[in-house]
């Protein structure tokens, strides 16, 4: 039988509750346990895929082909389990199922209503997850008590502690302690409005973790106690971490809170195992050495639209036992002022994923230079596709060469879309997305990194190395190491002799993880170090 546990939160959103969320799903594995975890949304889109990064973020794809929230991401990272499309529901879907039956004559007339037709829809989803094995289900309502749209998936989550007993469910509010630097002092009357807005709704707290910046002394956690009815020893404190997010399972774990959930469910386990992510912590917090990586981005700006892709790096440094300066560059100022003044600072590039013009000559401008010097290069999704655009240019002759995605009559399409793809119109049918399995030459520096001939990555792009000029490529000394299994597709290129040049048409960013650092970024930076000498 599975346990549910919920975790809302209050006060204001990016509090990490994602981070925490993922953290405590850490701490329940370490306990023995077996979860599964899920991410509902109360905005009505209905799938992130097609929202701004500036609004939303990553778009964090899994291997069932899901655009999904990259709190997802989170949960891969520290739980080492993948997700799936059950793993996130919004609101969107959730209407659209609920409207869907109710024009297929499913609810045989009946009026539908917000309770108990979407609440039921809700509730399906989560229970959709509680599979036999399954000890604990850790579900993570987005957004912030007090959203209008959040009042149904919060009426959902009361009627599932009814339903199953409130033994076999616990609530988790993560909340925000301001400290106000004016009077000097710690705050908690927001909670405590927050946790009023909850139980308004039915929903009374068993554990606060509380988001600070300063340690939370005692007064303030009796105050919290009190005020929020929580008991004393539930009161828990979530600093602002000085290094590394993945600090957090440790904190959470110091103050007791996975044994605080074991006695709420009456759960008996062995001691938390947390030695290896304590290794790998102390990793993080304490690198024997540095490097810098630069990522020419669209985005330089935005911390969020490359989430998973900056974990990666972080990951690719832990396996070296080094730190990872990222230095964020936006390919426009490239496109102004040159390479040489933003890449002579690094010791290896990174180009990213990405869709549209802006700011493509300038990360062709980046990788020409990383080619040209001997600068570690890793090329990701339209960073292969930049990669190719640059060597067809300036080593292969081809003038004008180009992505039809931004020149459509290119004298040279050397990525282009496929043409079954080109009869499609619905834009979303086009897309490749999900898990790919991909065949690696024998003896190219892919089949090193992997240590394997057949690996599998997601995908989230719409256009292909174009076939017509594979040839006159590898003619000019690109090699194309890594193909569809039935060869169709170009998957990976790489440049013999330089140092490290690779590109991959997949994002490896999203199956990397701090216990399991992604092969490839553990290679660029390993590059990275050789150039410094280190
Ligand atoms: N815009 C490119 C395509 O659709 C690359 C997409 C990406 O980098 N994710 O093929």
């Amino acid at each position: 039988m599975s346990r549910f546990i919920f975790i809302t939160g209050g006060v204001v959103s990016s509090l990490g509750k994602g981070v925490t969320a993922a953290s405590i799903g850490r701490l329940l594995i370490s306990r023995g346990l077996q979860i599964r975890m899920l991410k509902l949304d109360p905005y009505l889109n209905v799938d992130p895929g097609t929202m701004s990064p500036f609004q939303h973020g990553e778009v964090f794809v899994t291997d069932d082909g899901g655009e999904t929230d990259l709190d997802l991401g989170h949960y891969e990272r520290y739980t080492g389990m993948p997700t799936s499309k059950k793993s996130n529901r919004t609101a969107g879907q959730v209407y659209w199922e609920v409207l869907s039956k109710e024009r297929r004559g499913e609810y045989l007339g009946r009026t539908i209503q917000m309770i108990p037709h979407i609440t039921d829809e809700i509730k399906g989803a989560i229970r959709a997850l509680a599979e036999p094995k399954v000890d604990i289900v850790l579900v993570e309502i987005g957004g912030t008590v007090g959203d209008i749209e959040g009042l149904t998936f919060l009426e959902a989550i009361r009627q599932i502690g009814l339903e199953e007993g409130r033994d076999n469910a616990m609530y988790l509010h993560l909340t925000y302690v301001p400290f106000i630097r004016a009077a000097g002092e710690i705050k908690t009357k927001p909670s405590q409005q927050s946790v009023a807005k909850l139980r308004e709704i039915g929903i009374v707290p068993d554990a606060l973790i509380c988001r600070t910046e300063v340690a939370l002394p005692e007064d303030a956690r009796r105050k919290l106690s009190l005020f929020c009815n929580v008991p004393f020893s539930a009161v828990l404190e979530e600093r602002d971490v000085a290094h590394s997010i993945y600090e957090i399972p440790l904190m959470l774990h110091e103050q007791g809170l996975d044994e605080l959930i074991l006695v709420h469910f009456r759960l008996a386990r062995p001691p938390a195992r947390l030695n290896d992510w304590r290794a790998m912590v102390e990793t993080v917090t304490h690198p024997q050495r540095r490097v810098r990586i630069g990522v020419v981005g669209k985005y330089s700006e935005l911390q969020d639209a490359y989430k998973s892709l900056y974990e990666a790096i972080i990951h690719g440094g832990i396996a070296h036992g080094a730190g990872v300066d990222i230095v964020r560059i936006a390919a426009e100022d490239i496109e102004k002022n040159g390479a040489e003044s933003s890449l002579a600072e690094v010791d290896g590039l990174l180009v990213p994923g990405g869709f549209g013009q802006r700011g493509i000559e300038g990360k062709v401008e980046a990788i020409r230079w990383a080619r040209e010097h001997g600068l570690p290069f890793l090329g990701i999704c339209l960073g292969l596709q930049c990669a190719v655009i640059e060597f067809a240019r300036h080593a292969c002759g081809l003038e004008g060469a180009h992505t039809t995605e931004i020149e459509k009559a290119a004298p040279h399409p050397v990525v282009c879309l496929m043409e079954e793809q080109e009869k499609v119109t619905d834009l979303g049918g086009t897309m490749r997305l999900g898990a790919f399995p991909c065949a690696l030459a024998e003896g190219s520096l892919a089949a090193r990194l992997y240590g394997a001939r057949r690996i599998s990555e997601r995908h989230r792009h719409r256009y292909e190395v174009n076939n017509r000029y594979r040839e006159r490529l590898e003619a000019g000394g690109l090699r194309i190491s890594g193909t569809s299994p039935d060869g169709r597709l170009v998957e990976m290129v790489e440049l013999p002799g330089h140092p490290f040049f690779i590109a991959t048409q997949a994002h490896p960013e999203f199956k990397s993880q701090p216990m399991a650092p992604h092969p490839l970024f553990r290679g660029l930076i390993g590059a990275a170090l050789a150039r410094t000498g280190g």
